[in-house]
């Protein structure tokens, strides 16, 4: 089995705060990139327990969430930015037999969500796609989906958690850390964190392959729905083929392709 490993880090205990951390100015960035990398290791540590043969660790947070140096061994890495284009970005993630998530924040506007948001922290209020709300996790559930990868774990905050259960019942969460408001949590000790991830992830393995998850699909057509703080990141959406404007802070897409409208 070939796993491909998504990771963020807002969701990582120990990672509180946006702006001593998780930004990229932050003055404690360095030392958050550590505490990422730390679950990143443990996640690999468990999917060669329970016989992953390779593993590709997607960075998925914007300004870089991996410390290169202390990376594990075992892991390959997909960084640098911008991304590459979706086309090219399909083909690598269809070497890949099923994908899991690490380090994840629950969406925008979660209440007692530490650093909740989706996408982008500063203009995204909310994104709704066929009515329902979503934020990064059912983005990348139903992108991955559309390229038949199932996705098999998550950890990060508590609501994440509970996000992801909610849109794939059968996945295996581990929580590393609660929120309790945007700016404040209770984290598990870095040490404690990495030990559950590790078990987690190597039994969410171990039950795929004894009950195998399918990949997330919704039914078509798509309506994604985007709503912005400010009428100005509504104007500039505009400019993106296909756009409607719903009102002074909302643009819509429609598509029948969900891989070409989830991360419009
Ligand atoms: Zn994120």
């Amino acid at each position: 089995m070939k796993i491909f490993m998504v990771t963020d880090m807002e969701g990582v205990a120990g990672v509180v705060s946006f702006a001593d951390q998780s930004f990229p100015d932050g003055r404690y960035y360095d030392a958050g990139k550590k505490l990422v990398t730390g679950e990143v290791n443990a996640a690999v540590d468990g999917l060669l327990d329970a016989g992953v043969e390779e593993v590709l660790v997607w960075d998925g947070h914007g300004a870089g969430g991996i410390d290169f140096d202390t990376l594990h061994p075992a892991a390959l890495l997909l960084h640098g930015r911008p991304s590459p284009p979706w086309s090219r970005l399909q083909e690598v993630i269809g070497r890949y037999d099923a994908f899991v998530i690490v380090g994840q924040h629950a969406m925008a506007g979660v209440i007692t969500s530490n650093q909740n948001h989706t996408q982008n922290s500063r203009t995204v209020d909310a994104y709704r796609l066929n009515g329902k709300p979503i934020g990064e996790i059912g983005q990348l559930a139903l992108f991955m989906g559309g390229l038949g990868l199932p996705l098999l774990f998550l950890s990060g905050e508590r609501d994440a958690c509970q996000e992801a259960e909610e849109l794939v019942p059968e996945i295996t969460t581990t929580a590393v850390k609660e929120g309790l408001g945007r700016g404040s949590a209770i984290s598990l000790s870095a040490q404690a964190a990495r030990q559950r991830i590790r078990e987690g992830i190597a039994a969410a393995v171990a039950k795929h392959r004894r009950d195998p998850i399918a990949p997330l699909v919704w039914p078509s057509p798509y309506e994604l729905e985007k709503r912005f703080f400010h009428t100005d990141t509504a104007d500039a959406e505009m400019n993106k083929a296909g756009a409607e404007r719903v009102d002074a802070q909302r643009v819509r897409f429609r598509s029948d392709n969900i891989l070409d409208i989830v991360y419009r």
